[in-house]
């Protein structure tokens, strides 16, 4: 009797365990499916990078001088002229690959426009935009399409909006004189 009783507790305990794990997915439902549509609207669909207004918010804010490296493709549009933009599309993933690989621990990548990527580095952990560019020369493209880019970087604190601002401008006005220079270049 006393074995009987010991199995009963011993089941109705399992019951409850199991009872009180199920109420808590059940609270956490609501939590999961919200964190879940944060990510996503957070995501760029193609390359799964953050999108640009994230990216805003994640880089502003943070401590110590930080780096803003913008990458841009070059001549994207005859890239996409050669391989369609299905091939395009394929050429962003393996970029934004490229660019995941080499980020230093703590640098936030994004795809902030079409055919145009950014990377924040703090100074202490940089990336030198040459080996970007190195590792962009090795990969391989679909159909071997030699697929280049330029850079521009400026450095400077991220403190609020006004501090990116200050560090967008430069680093895009760079990209000009790369451009105009011949490309492949930061
Ligand atoms: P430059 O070297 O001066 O940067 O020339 P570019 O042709 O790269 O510059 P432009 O900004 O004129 O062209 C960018 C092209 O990127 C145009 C657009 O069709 C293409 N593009 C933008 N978003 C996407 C995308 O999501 N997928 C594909 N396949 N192409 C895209
Ligand atoms: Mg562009
Ligand atoms: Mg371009």
């Amino acid at each position: 009797c006393v074995l009987a009783l010991l199995a009963l507790t011993d089941l109705s305990s399992a019951a409850i365990a199991s009872r009180i794990r199920l109420l808590s997915r059940e609270r956490d439902k609501p939590v999961a499916a919200e964190t879940v549509a944060r990510r996503l609207a957070d995501t760029d669909p193609l390359t799964g990078l953050l999108n640009r207004r994230a990216f805003l918010a994640t880089a502003i804010g943070r401590e110590g001088p930080q780096t803003l490296l913008i990458l841009d493709l070059d001549h994207f549009k005859q890239v996409n002229e050669t391989l369609g933009h299905d091939g395009g599309d394929e050429v962003l993933r393996m970029v934004s690959g490229a660019l995941r690989a080499l980020a230093p621990p703590g640098g936030i990548v994004a795809r902030i426009g079409g055919e145009e990527f950014a990377l924040v580095t703090s100074t202490n952990a940089p990336l030198d935009p040459n080996l970007l560019l190195a590792r962009l020369r090795a990969t391989r493209m679909p159909f071997d399409l030699r697929v280049t880019a330029s850079v521009g970087t400026a450095t400077g604190p991220l403190r609020g909006e006004t501090d990116c601002k200050a560090l967008y401008r430069p680093a895009d006005a760079a990209l000009l004189p790369a451009k105009s220079v011949g490309r492949e270049r930061a």
